[in-house]
Order: C-alpha cells, then structure tokens, then sequence
C-alpha cells in the first residue's frame, strides 16, 4: 500500500516490480492527475514551455501492465498500524501488509490573520499553478513572498512574461537557508538585474484586500506594496498527520531510519516527509525536499519490501539537486550544511562559476552555475571524502578530477 501517489510513491511502486515484487500493489493519491514532476511547476510548466503530459511519470498503460492499482482523488486519513489498516476519506478500509507513506508535505501559509484571499496563490500541485496561470492573463503587479528556490524561479518566469515582480525575503538574503552567501548574492543581483525589485529583511505582516482579493501586502515596516498576485513559496510542513495520529515518532517530518522505516511495524516512509539520518550531514536527522530524495529512498523500501535489501545497504546516495533561473543551471551536489570553509572557482560575473564548500579541509558540497563538469566531477570529491588543496581548488583551470584522489 502507497499513500501518496507523488514522485516517491510512484517511484516506489516502479522499484518494487523491478526489484521482481509479485505481491499486489495499490497506490493512493489526494489530487485526480497520475504521478507527474513538480519541478517544471514553477520553471517550465508556468512559463508555458512544457504540457502537462510531458510531466506525467508513466502513462495509465504502463500502470496496468505492471499491474500497479492507482486510486486517485482519494486521501488516506487514518492508519491503524495494530491492526495493519487505513481508512480513506470516503470511509472505506483497507488492510495492507506494507505501508509506504510517501504523502510528501502542504505549502506553509502566511502567519498573518487573513492569508487565503483570492489572488494569493501557492506552487505545489498541478491545479495551484493552473490556477495561477488563469489570473496571470489580467493581473501585473505580483508580490513573491519567500526568496527561496521556488520563489526564485517564479520571478525568473514572470519577468519573462514582463509582469511587475517584487520579492519579499525575510532573511537578509535569498536562498539563505539552502546556499552559502556567494551564491546567495550572485542570485540576487541577476534578479536585480532581469528588473526583479528585490526587498530582504523584509518581514510580512499582512495582506490588503478588496472584495475577497488581495490587493497589496503590508511590511513591518508600514510600507504596503500593491499586488494584484501574490505567491507565496516560503517552505512545506510535512503530511504526517495520519501517522502521527497512529503514534509514529515524528520530527518535522515522520523519523525514519537508514532504511527509511519509521518506529512503525510495516510502515516506510520517503521523499519530502520523511525525516531520515542522512550520512552527508553527518548523520544528523533532516528532511530534504528532491527529486533525489524521493527516488533513492523509494529504491531502499521496494527492495526492503521485496527482500533484496542487503545486510548493509542503506540510504547514503549523494544530495543533488538544480534549479533553473533565467538562461542559469544551478546544479547542486552534496550538503553544504555545517562548512567551516568556501572556495569559489571562477568568477561570478562570467555567469559560469562553482562554490565549493568543505568541512576540515574536505569537500562536503558544491553549486555550480552553468559549469557542469564542475558538478559532476566534484561528486566523487564528496564521495570519496578526500583532502584537497585549497590553492587547486580555487583555480578553474584545474580539473576537479585531477584532484579526487
Ligand atoms: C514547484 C516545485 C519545484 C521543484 N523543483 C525541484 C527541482 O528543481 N529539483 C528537485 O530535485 N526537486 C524539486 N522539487 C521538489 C520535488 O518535486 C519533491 O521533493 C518531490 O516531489 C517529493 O516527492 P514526494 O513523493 O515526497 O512528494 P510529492 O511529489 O509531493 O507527492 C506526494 C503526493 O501525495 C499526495 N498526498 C498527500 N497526502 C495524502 C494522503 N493523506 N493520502 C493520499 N495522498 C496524499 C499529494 O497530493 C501528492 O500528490 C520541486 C517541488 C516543487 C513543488
């Protein structure tokens, strides 16, 4: 049984007949669309750049061949881990033998007292962004609140449309809780420079409306920007509640093990809920929001669930992720958190750069910008775990390569 008929889910039932699983398999899903990617939500997808069919996982065919049951537009709401069964909104139950939880996580709303007005929109789903999309047509003035990835690629996509875009970042600078201070600046500047009006340490405090629609966002400062959109990408809570409810351990997230169990019997979680001990942030227990994640993960359950798991096979795949802006590629390898050092090779105003990022001298992470050799040659860097040379490594006319050794 897989709640959640997302990127984990999907991939976990995929896993689980290549790992040769002969047993049924029924996967659950809340929104009417077969398992798609999200990322093009806020890059390609928005822009109009890519159809919905291109972002669909598998199409229904592969589904019945493979003899996957997928219910979809139904939710999971409560889970009997004693008895092996969960209920499903409609009030139906069904027994399973192994759960998968793969619910991934709900966009976290603005603090303020109103915050669903109309024009306030979120990117997680299909129909958020198709939403969006209808009151792009009239609508000029936008407000982004949140200087994250998603809302980053957002301004990049609207200022292609030529909208008005402003961004609101609470922290002092954008990408601060996922990047090192280079790269942070190096991206605020060319939304600087694509006409993004970009406002840090700018705190949210509520919203200005008209007949049930926003029509400005005030700041703790007093100021109030007009908005005739807002979209608000400032992290997800993840969806546990039913699990949670069930007694599982939770810790922003369902806390999972190595092997992505959670504390209970038959019950797995993976992808954006799952709150796993994670090898390259020194074991410390963290949720990461990838595609990465959810597919590495979904791997280790099927073959959990398949029994071809071997003794000492555990999560431990290299973190990587990207993020496209305007024409940059930001492809990101490893865990930058708790770097003692920063290297940046190349310079940032050639657009075509890598920060590097090490712990006692050794290479934890890397976000390359339009430099892919970079990225792939610097994951076995992280792999490999090996001391490098600082002046080297500074130098782009060095191979990362010649230095993995
Ligand atoms: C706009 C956007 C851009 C992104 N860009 C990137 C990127 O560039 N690179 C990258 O690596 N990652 C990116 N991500 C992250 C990536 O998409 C997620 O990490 C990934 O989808 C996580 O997979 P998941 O299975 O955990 O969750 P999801 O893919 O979200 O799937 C969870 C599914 O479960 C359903 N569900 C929830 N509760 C229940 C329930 N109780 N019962 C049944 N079904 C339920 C949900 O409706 C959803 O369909 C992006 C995400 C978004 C939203």
């Amino acid at each position: 049984m897989i709640a959640g008929a997302g990127q984990g889910g999907a991939h976990t039932a995929i896993a689980l007949r290549q790992q040769k699983f002969a047993g049924s398999i029924l996967m659950i899903g809340a929104e009417p669309f077969l398992p798609y990617e999200r990322p093009a939500l806020s890059k390609e997808y928005l822009a109009g750049d890519k159809a919905f069919d291109a972002l669909v996982l598998r199409p229904a065919s592969y589904w019945e061949e493979k003899k996957v049951e997928v219910r979809l537009g139904q939710r999971v709401v409560t889970v009997d881990a004693g008895a092996h069964e969960l209920r499903l909104a409609d009030g139906s139950a069904i027994g399973y033998g192994a759960l998968v939880w793969a619910a991934g996580g709900r966009p976290r709303r603005l603090g303020c007292r109103v915050h669903d007005l109309g024009g306030v929109h979120y990117v997680r789903e299909r129909a958020d962004v198709d939403r969006m999309k209808t009151e792009l047509e009239t609508a000029n003035e936008i407000v982004i609140i949140g200087g994250g990835y998603i809302g980053l690629e957002a301004a990049a996509v609207l200022r292609k449309k030529e909208k008005h875009v402003t961004v609101l970042e609470a922290e002092p600078r954008v990408l601060a809780r996922v990047a090192g201070e280079a790269l942070s600046r190096f991206f605020e500047a060319e939304h600087r420079a694509h006409g993004v009006d970009v406002r840090l340490g700018t705190k949210v405090v509520g919203l200005d409306e008209k007949e049930g629609r926003v029509r400005g966002v005030r700041l703790e400062s007093g100021e109030s920007i007009p908005a005739e959109l807002v979209v608000v990408g400032i992290g997800i809570d993840a969806a546990v509640e039913p699990l949670v409810a069930a007694g599982a351990v939770s810790d922003n997230g369902v806390v999972v093990d190595l092997r992505c169990r959670t504390s209970l019997a038959d019950v797995y979680a993976v992808g954006d809920c799952a709150a796993h001990p994670n090898v390259y942030a020194n074991g410390r227990v963290i949720r990461l929001e990838s595609i990465q994640n959810a597919n590495d993960q979904a791997v280790i359950v099927a073959k959990s669930i398949a029994g071809s798991l071997g003794a000492e096979e555990r999560y431990d795949a290299v973190p990587w992720f990207w993020s496209n802006q305007y024409d940059l590629r930001l492809q990101t390898v490893g865990l930058s958190l708790d770097h003692d050092d920063v290297v940046v090779r190349g310079a940032p105003e050639s657009r075509s750069f890598s920060v590097v990022y090490l712990r006692g001298g050794r290479v934890v992470a890397l976000d390359c910008v339009n430099q892919t050799k970079d990225y792939i040659q610097g994951k076995a860097l992280i792999t490999k775990g090996c001391e490098v040379d600082r002046a080297k490594l500074a130098r782009p006319d060095v191979m990362l390569k010649e230095l993995a050794v």
